[in-house]
């Protein structure tokens, strides 16, 4: 993608392929909790971690409270989440003192149903997935200038990739930085902080269950694999269309 030099994110980062080459090698050396410091630094309360309270996520809020970073936090409730892991957003809060913002999607699922049909995700997760977290997601990256995530190298073969710092151009030709502050760890450093913090995880995870998102769409896989491979079960769909609407440098 060819990008004019001129062309500048609002956090006046220059955002030509070499610079943005340079400053993700300066991020790549840096431990995860410094690479957050530096967006909070760089782009203060226009940078947020969108969560769904797995791992990755726990550890990055985690690290945020730590070190009292000016980072904001929403997650998307679709309305299909497991009890297990409202609770759990509830209890993060409580114990590391931040707030996570809900993102809702225009419809209700009654409002769903009459429009599209009952049950969707068992006809056309797609639709449904884009209704439900693309879009809600799309408006809240419309008000950042940077989305701080949980995406990890390992967990996905749509994911071995992912840079620390990327450049993207949302829908309407905005530029947004993406931090994927852990997306060099392994998912066993991830759960040794987790574990070596005492922090709240889902419960479900003991249960066979890896990566978790909607109740409706989500099943046990245990152990091994790919980590997503509990998803979607028989559509052949691994992403829900998040990590793969904005258009990258
Ligand atoms: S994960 Fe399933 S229920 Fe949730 S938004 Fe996507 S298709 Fe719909």
């Amino acid at each position: 993608m060819n990008i004019p030099e001129e062309n500048l994110a609002p956090s006046s980062l220059a955002t030509t392929p070499e610079a943005v080459r340079e400053l993700n090698g300066r991020l790549e050396k840096l431990p995860a909790a410094e690479r957050l410091a530096w967006a909070a630094e760089q782009f203060g309360a226009g940078a947020a971690i969108g969560t769904s309270f797995q791992g990755a996520g726990i550890v990055a809020l985690h690290l945020v409270a730590q070190r009292k970073l000016s980072l904001g936090a929403f997650t998307l409730d679709t309305g299909l989440l497991f009890p297990e892991t409202l609770a759990l957003q509830a209890e993060l809060e409580a114990r590391l003192g931040i707030r996570v913002e809900s993102l809702r999607p225009d419809y209700s699922l009654a409002e769903q149903g009459k429009l599209f049909g009952e049950k969707l995700w068992e006809r056309d997760p797609d639709l449904c997935c884009e209704l439900r977290k693309v879009q809600p997601l799309q408006d809240k990256l419309e008000t950042l200038d940077c989305w701080i995530t949980g995406v990890r190298r390992e967990q996905a073969a749509t994911r071995t990739d992912a840079g620390i710092l990327e450049l993207n151009k949302t829908p309407s030709g905005r530029w947004l930085w993406k931090l994927n502050p852990l997306a060099d760890w392994t998912r066993e450093q991830v759960w040794a902080h987790i574990r070596a913090h005492g922090l709240p995880y889902n419960p479900l995870h003991d249960q066979g269950y890896r990566s978790i998102g909607c109740r409706t769409c989500t099943r046990a896989v245990g152990e091994g694999g790919d980590e997503r491979a509990g998803r979607w079960t028989g559509f052949g769909k691994k992403e829900c269309g998040i990590h793969t609407f904005l258009q990258k440098q």
